[in-house]
């Protein structure tokens, strides 16, 4: 599949470009001057690749997606930020784990590459999933190795290409880059069960891997945000953040990544799938987190330049 540069607004002198890999990501420049602010949404893809053949309904994988995430956060170029979003499903390949967090016991022959089963695939949501929530097998034969090579090659890589690149030219720019790594979250935390009082999320949870990814601060004006706003937050329970908020931060070095995951209650009927009346609502409030973002690490820079 061809890699094609699309038109659209490109504050970013110097090469950072908007991008568009077919059925694969999008990255969106920003519109107007540029805050050191990189938004990216990975799990709300929905384009299902011809060549994933599973045991589960279709339904069951949408349920599984972070479904209109990237709609809720599409302002964000709006205010100055980089936007990228994952067109392909989680279920197929996630692109928040580690390419050694992979049961070879899904494969029908060897792996080359290492492993190191993490906790997600343990739970059998590794890099390439085992069971799809709450716990349908994913796939009845194991998989051939060149696809899940295929699978790395042509959609995890680009995806983590895409991010890496982007934080590093935000970085290189400015000098310190803030990146929110957005999600969202069944309304219970027990699996499977929605809406038959299990027990109940916080409207978004905020995950730094224990103030491990991001300076206190980012999480601090996130979370302020969203309470000034009318909502609960939860940090780091039960959502820590994954792979992408661990792969490319290093707070000591100005490059800070927190996850957020919103309470999809807030937004959307789990079972049908279908917005409800405050989807837009939600999204106004999340235009002001983005603006409020932007603002504190813009006068950030400007502080540091006086
Ligand atoms: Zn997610």
């Amino acid at each position: 599949m061809p890699i094609g540069e699309v038109s659209g607004s490109d504050d970013l002198s110097g090469g950072l470009r908007s991008l568009s890999i077919p059925g694969v990501l999008t990255r969106a420049c920003p519109i107007g001057p540029a805050s050191p602010v990189v938004v990216d949404s990975p799990h709300s893809g929905s384009l299902y690749p011809n060549d994933l053949v599973c045991s589960v309904p279709r339904m069951s994988l949408r349920r599984a997606e972070d479904m209109y995430v990237e709609e809720l956060f599409a302002n964000a170029p709006k205010f100055g930020a980089i936007f990228i979003q994952a067109h392909f499903p989680r279920s197929y390949i996630d692109p928040n784990r580690a390419l050694d967090d992979l049961d070879p016991a899904l494969l029908s022959s060897d792996w080359p590459d290492p492993v190191k089963i993490g906790e997600k695939a343990q739970l059998g949501h590794g890099l390439i999933w085992r069971f799809c929530p709450p716990d349908l097998l994913m796939y009845r034969d194991p998989l051939p190795s060149s696809q899940v090579h295929r699978r790395i090659n042509k959609y995890w890589r680009p995806y983590h290409d895409c991010l890496r690149t982007s934080i590093e030219y935000i970085h290189q720019r400015f000098g310190e880059v803030w990146h929110l790594n957005c999600h969202s979250m069944p309304s219970s935390r027990r699996p499977g069960v929605l809406h038959r009082g299990g027990c109940a999320q916080a409207d978004f949870v905020l995950g730094d891997r224990d103030g491990t990814s991001c300076g206190q601060e980012f999480r601090v004006i996130v979370a302020d945000t969203l309470q000034s706003l009318g909502y609960s937050v939860a940090i780091n329970d039960p959502y820590k953040g994954v792979e992408l908020v661990r792969a490319y931060s290093n707070p000591a070095a100005a490059r800070h990544s927190l996850q957020i995951e919103i309470n999809r209650s807030l937004y959307m009927n789990e079972r049908t799938l279908q917005k409800i009346s405050y989807f837009e609502a939600l999204k106004a409030d999340l235009d002001k987190l983005i603006a409020a973002i932007a603002d504190f690490a813009t006068t950030r820079l400007v502080a540091a330049a006086e």
